[in-house]
């Protein structure tokens, strides 16, 4: 029987590559089997994370990528089109939080989170999908959205908001883009450990919020690749509008 969840041949998609979670996808479509395009601002980074895909026979390239600008997405987009092929789909990966109590949180700051985190992954879907209505043959766009679009923390307005608008963003595109056969699905990773955050992690208010945690760990960049291939692949054909929920059970703790 076939493997429902493989991506043998297929071309993704992944912003924000070049460091952390988006890295780690990207590494995980290309185990299983996609051609992957990474993509973020910092070559260097990407052209590393594409050496190490190529060590275990991975097929990756390096795309420069500024989700805050349109014209950056468009030559991105068909730049990794022309040479890996018809875009399959995409991880919209790319954030960034800006920790600040809510009454010192400057307009600047809101416009810089909603550029990346909102406009940013919605422009990019879009262009994404104009591509493959274009050529017919569908998709999946898989949002990286948070739990702190349903349960929020302290000092993090502009980033839960964002979030929560890109989960609601998510339904508004999978409504209408299921008549080209593209679905739109999320996930809503808890506390996952990457190099940004291992070190608040190992402090006593780190340690403090992982007791927090029915799971009572943090996530692994591994633990969301369920949910990735699933949502990713044929495997999650009748899924759309969809969020998935990766946390250690964070999200419906009373604690
Ligand atoms: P990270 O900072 O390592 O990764 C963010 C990536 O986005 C980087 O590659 C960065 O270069 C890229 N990026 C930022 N601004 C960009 C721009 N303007 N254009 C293109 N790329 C840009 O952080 P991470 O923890 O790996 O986060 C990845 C995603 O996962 C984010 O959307 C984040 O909100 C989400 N997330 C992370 C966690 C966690 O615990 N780590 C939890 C929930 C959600």
């Amino acid at each position: 029987m076939e493997n429902p969840f493989s991506l043998d041949g297929k071309t993704a998609i992944v912003t924000g590559a070049s460091s952390g979670l988006g890295r780690h996808f990207a590494r995980t479509l290309a185990r299983a089997g996609a051609k992957v395009a990474l993509m973020a601002r910092r070559a260097e980074l990407l052209a590393e994370a594409c050496r190490e895909i190529e060590s275990f026979d991975g097929r990756a390239i390096p795309v420069a990528l500024d989700v805050s600008s349109g014209a950056s997405i468009r030559e991105a987009i068909a730049a990794a089109e022309t040479e890996l092929g018809p875009i399959a789909i995409l991880v919209n990966n790319a954030g960034i939080a800006i920790s600040k109590p809510v009454l010192e949180v400057e307009a600047a700051d809101w416009d810089r989170v909603m550029d990346v985190n909102l406009r940013g992954a919605w422009l990019t879907a879009q262009e994404v999908a104009r591509h493959m209505v274009r050529l017919g043959h569908g998709g999946s766009i898989v949002n990286i959205a948070s739990i702190t679009a349903f349960r929020v923390a302290g000092q993090i307005a502009p980033y839960a908001a964002s979030k929560a608008a890109l989960v609601q963003l998510t339904r508004a595109m999978a409504l209408e883009l299921a008549r080209h056969r593209i679905r739109v699905n999320a996930i809503a990773p808890g506390y996952i450990e990457t190099d940004i955050n291992r070190e608040f992690f190992a402090s006593p208010a780190g340690q403090a919020m992982i007791k927090r945690i029915p799971q009572r760990r943090l996530g692994k960049p591994a633990d969301l690749d369920g949910a990735l291939l699933l949502l990713a692949s044929d495997a999650s054909a009748y899924m759309t509008g969809a969020t998935i929920a990766v946390d250690g059970g964070h999200l419906h703790s009373s604690l």
